[in-house]
């Protein structure tokens, strides 16, 4: 039986990890696939506190599971597939047996949703990116496509413009979902020409982006846009599948939590890109990390 199982090795749950380390908790940190989460797909990072130069996201998460490791952590690298959280035991079915604890931190994230079209993937991290606030400094006096219309395409896209030579925000309606406020700001950035009713179909280009293709959704035609980047911001899924029948979820699926990373259970605190919230940041879910280990630890305090 552990003090604390920490699922999903990102930013949250490594730094969990170490202050449950500190603290002296009998833990283990189940991680699906490689350590790092969505810091695996930012290619350099500029607003991590601590580096003068700018870092890669895999760096960053190597450097953050050294730590975990150095403070004698044990990490388990398998699937969770079943979670039963509601009592005072918690249990989690892995790929590699079930494994108990008194408390659990969630920490799986949440993953930027794809376009699905072609090029995506060939180019990811070579001018396609889902993080404006991360890569958008590598894209100076460039020209970039920000898709979407929501608060993140629009708030990312005036990060953007602060950049790029020029932004085309590729919108696939005539009115944005996003906040009145943000779309303003964005009408007044000379450098953003807004595309309304176009759908990206094609990402191209040789070893880096080139070029972007919109179908045109009034004549059905399709336009080539010279860019050098394409920055997705079509909204994320939060990794919650497998708790949605005990932890109380907002309507996209994000984790309802209070005191920022209570969760309606006693004993399961979340922390991270999981949780419902505006700001999703490294150094964000670093915090919650900490602080939720710093509950648990206090409420295991409390079983004694
Ligand atoms: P979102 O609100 O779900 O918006 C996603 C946008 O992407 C929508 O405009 C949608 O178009 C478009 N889209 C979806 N699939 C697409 C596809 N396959 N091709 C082209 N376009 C596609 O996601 P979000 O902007 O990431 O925001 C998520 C949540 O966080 C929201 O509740 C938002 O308010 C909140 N948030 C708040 C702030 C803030 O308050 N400052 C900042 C960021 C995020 P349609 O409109 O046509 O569906």
């Amino acid at each position: 039986m552990y003090d604390l199982i920490i699922i999903g090795g990102g930013p949250a749950g490594m730094s969990a990890a170490i202050y449950a380390a500190r603290y002296g908790l009998n833990l283990l940190l189940i991680e699906r696939t490689a350590v790092g989460g969505q810091m695996n797909l930012t290619a350099t990072i500029e607003n991590y506190p601590g580096f003068d130069e700018p870092v890669s996201g895999y760096v960053l998460g190597s450097k953050m599971l050294a730590q975990v490791e150095h403070l004698g952590v044990e990490v388990k690298y398998t699937e969770v597939i079943e979670l039963s959280l509601k009592e005072d035991i918690k249990k989690i079915k892995t790929e590699d047996g079930v494994f108990e604890a008194k408390t659990v931190i969630l920490s799986m994230g949440a993953s930027p949703k794809k376009l699905g079209i072609n090029g995506e993937n060939k180019f990811l991290g070579r001018g396609v990116s889902y993080c404006g606030t991360c890569d958008a400094p590598l894209f100076k006096d460039k020209v970039v496509a920000a898709i979407g219309g929501g608060d993140t395409a629009l708030e990312e896209s005036i990060i953007l413009a602060q950049h790029a030579k020029k932004v085309y925000l590729v919108h696939r309606r005539d009115q944005f979902r996003g906040q009145k406020f943000l779309l303003d700001q964005v009408k007044k950035t000379e450098n953003i020409e807004i595309l309304y009713n176009r759908i990206p179909v094609e990402i191209a280009g040789n070893k880096m982006v080139e070029s972007i293709i919109l179908e045109s959704k009034t004549d059905k035609k399709l336009e080539k846009y010279d860019v050098s980047g394409v920055f997705v911001f079509i909204g994320y899924k939060p990794n919650t599948d497998l708790i949605k029948e005990q932890i109380e979820l907002d309507e996209n699926g994000f984790i309802l939590t209070k005191n920022n990373v209570e969760t309606n259970l006693k004993g399961v605190f979340a922390a991270g890109d999981i949780i419902s919230k505006t700001m999703k940041q490294i150094v964000l879910a670093a915090a919650d990390g900490a602080f939720a280990s710093f509950l648990a630890f206090q409420y295991l305090q409390k079983l004694k």
